[in-house]
């Protein structure tokens, strides 16, 4: 009859730096199947090292391991966890529960690397029934007695209906009634049918076998058949289907099948929750990473269409001309120095209809404002009566200068809404005289609120009488600016190069270089695109610092993780993880912790950003897009950053993850 298990000239070595010791130096053998074999011998001679090989829990360097006479050695990693899942269950020394679960939890566990469907909770049930603990299902492993905990280990062993117990000093931390309970599981197991290899080295616990097997320095010296009365009566003989379903196991299976996936998510959400602290300062980074970049973000963009809001409200084909300074001779001289723009140039343009709807001329300066006991400062414009409908200006408390109050210098004013606020609060500002600069004016009406435009608040101005600012307030006779209307945009180009002609002519200049500027609002919108530009740029490589420190903060908890959790990896690849299962176990955990902090950070950014816009009055504006770019960047870095410690893990080996302390 052909051997459950065969071994021939098997070598197994380990190197330890500069020497080698020799675990296994030619080992023989053959187990039949139904068979209870007791691996005896002192400390040291190998037996553990065998039953690692049996189990498929290691390779021997030379020699060949057969599984129903067929050479399992040049199996892949792979193919051998496939296999030790469906064949073998294991039984530890230390147990190897793991703490964060629950019992029936833990028994269960080996299911999720089988590729079969179903939660198998009444079968886990039933497992622990039939160890006899049916009523500590709930509890975790530490509420657990050292007996108890090895009967779990037991029910998860036979979670999966294996034909092998492979068992390794099961009763080594047990005292004597335990351990006669645990052989007394092992001997009924036994009576069913199932193979079993025990390594121990008592002999009262070798006793319970049929066999005993006795090492010393690497070699089996004896092989003792002893009169079992209790062994199995009958082993069916069906090798060849037994053989077949087994070689089925080892075949690759899918990954997104039978809910494993959220099976994996199950697992790494309560790895981090076990250590919520931990995983919480571990993605302080990301999450301030995120938030800054979110409420940044709602800030720029708020700006962004403030501003674009002011300015369609100017209209987009307005254009605006302005003196320069010049520094063609040596020394730079106040805007409007070279070409000092007068009522001619302003009356001249807006004569070059229907090209042109519309021109106004102003002149700007700095206003000292005094009401009762207070004062205050702000931007003084001097305006043209068309200036009002040019650029939105037209009061909607109040009301525009007249064209006769423009003629006559007249002494009336419109204050904007920061001034009316510092200096009548509440009260109604119309009809009121002020001083500004030492002259008396009327207040007339009230701008129409303009908002932060960059640094500027549009709103701190006072605005009179174009004639008045220059000959009355600010002592000039020339404009700062003229602002013109072209009927359609699309002769802005042309408008513009007419202009320029003009005002060469006007002032008998040769070259318009520097001399004046003609902006349109495209220009003026090109230039705010452009410094937005700058500011996302800036923006985003804030994000990217704090991102990257963030992610290098999960992979550091990532590897702890590794180290602190290598024996829970040797276990799970004991009982059939595949790499890839326990990859992807990690890589999920890692997106896991980068995407919830990515997720807390999206929250937060958000929230800062409408606290700003609530107490501080800045225009904000959330965009999807750097939501949904937040949150997607952080689950890249998760699996960026998770990736090598998930490798690390995955590619341990099962023995030493397991021997691991
Ligand atoms: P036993 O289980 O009989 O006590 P083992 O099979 O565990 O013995 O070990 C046999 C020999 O191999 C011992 O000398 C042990 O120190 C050595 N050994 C076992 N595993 C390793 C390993 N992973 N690295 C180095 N040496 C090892
Ligand atoms: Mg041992």
């Amino acid at each position: 009859m052909m051997p459950l298990l065969e071994l021939v000239d098997v070598h197994r070595s380990y190197k330890i730096g500069e020497s080698t010791v020799h675990a296994l130096r030619g080992v023989s053998l053959k187990i039949r199947r139904g068979e209870f074999v007791a691996v005896m011998g002192s400390s040291g001679s190998g037996k553990s090292s065998l039953l690692h090989i049996l189990g498929l829990l290691d390779n021997p360097d030379s020699g060949e391991y057969r599984i129903f006479g067929r050479n399992v050695n040049d199996l892949s990693g792979d193919e051998q966890a496939g296999l030790r899942n469906h064949m073998a269950g294991f039984v530890f020394q230390q147990f190897h529960l793991l703490k964060r679960m629950s019992v029936v939890d833990n028994v269960r566990l080996p299911h999720i690397y089988s590729g079969e469907q179903g939660d198998f909770r009444q079968e886990a049930l039933r497992r622990l029934e039939e160890v006899g603990l049916g009523h500590r299902t709930d509890h975790t492993p530490n509420q657990l007695s050292g007996g108890e905990q090895q009967r779990v280990a037991i029910a998860r062993a036979l979670i999966r209906d294996p034909g092998i117990i492979f068992a390794d000093e099961p009763t080594g931390n047990l005292d004597s009634v335990n351990s006669a309970e645990i052989m007394k599981i092992l001997q009924d197991l036994h009576r069913e049918g199932r193979t079993i290899i025990m390594v121990t080295h008592e002999h009262d616990i070798a006793a319970y076998a049929g066999r005993v097997l006795t090492m010393r320095d690497g070699l089996v010296v004896s092989d003792e058949q002893r009169d079992v009365v209790d062994g199995p009566t009958e082993i069916p003989n069906d090798y060849e289907k037994a053989g077949e379903s087994m070689w089925h196991a080892s075949r690759p299976i899918s990954l997104w099948k039978d809910g494993r996936f959220i099976g994996f998510m199950q697992q790494a959400f309560q790895a981090i929750f076990a250590n919520k602290v931990r995983s919480f300062l571990s993605v302080l980074g990301i999450l301030v990473g995120v938030a800054s970049v979110i409420a940044l973000m709602a800030l720029g963009e708020g700006a962004k269409s403030a501003m674009q809001e002011e300015l369609k409200s100017m209209g987009s084909n307005l254009l605006s001309v302005r003196g320069g300074s010049s520094k063609v001779r040596g020394s730079a001289r106040a805007a409007g120095a070279i070409a000092p723009f007068t009522f001619t140039d302003v009356k001249d343009i807006a004569a070059m209809r229907p090209m042109i709807r519309n021109a106004a001329g102003t002149v700007s300066g700095s206003a000292r404002i005094v009401y009762g006991n207070k004062n205050w400062s702000a931007s003084l414009d001097g305006v043209g009566f068309e200036f009002g409908l040019m650029r939105a200006a037209v009061p909607s408390i109040g009301r525009w200068f007249t064209r006769e109050e423009i003629q006559k210098r007249d002494k009336v004013a419109i204050l904007g809404m920061t001034v009316v606020r510092e200096l009548f609060g509440n009260a109604n500002p119309l009809g009121r005289t002020v001083k500004i600069n030492r002259i008396n004016f009327r207040v007339i009406g009230v701008a129409p609120p303009k908002g932060f435009s960059g640094p500027r608040d549009g709103d701190d101005v006072v605005m009179i009488p174009v004639t008045t600012a220059m000959y009355r307030v600010l002592g000039k006779d020339y404009l700062s600016y003229i602002y013109v209307e072209v009927r359609h945009a699309a002769e802005i180009k042309k408008a513009k190069k007419a202009i320029s002609a003009l005002i060469m002519k006007n002032h008998r200049l040769r070259e318009a270089d520097e001399a004046f500027y003609i902006r349109d609002m495209t220009e003026i919108q090109e230039m705010l695109s452009s410094t937005t530009q700058t500011m996302s740029l800036l923006l985003g490589s804030i994000a990217a610092i704090s991102l990257l420190v963030g992610g290098i903060g999960i992979m550091n908890i990532m590897l702890v993780s590794v180290t602190e959790r290598t024996r829970e990896i040797g276990l799970r690849k004991a009982i059939g993880a595949r790499r890839s299962d326990i990859l992807l176990q990690f890589l999920v955990e890692s997106v896991g912790l980068t995407l919830s902090g990515g997720i807390m950070g999206v929250v937060s950014g958000t929230g800062i950003a409408f606290l700003l816009a609530l107490f501080a009055g800045w225009s904000v504006k959330a965009s999807l897009l750097s939501v949904v770019l937040a949150t997607c960047f952080s689950a890249l870095i998760g699996i960026f950053f998770g990736l090598w410690p998930a490798r690390k893990a995955a590619d341990l080996k099962p023995v030493e993850a397991l021997r691991y302390e």
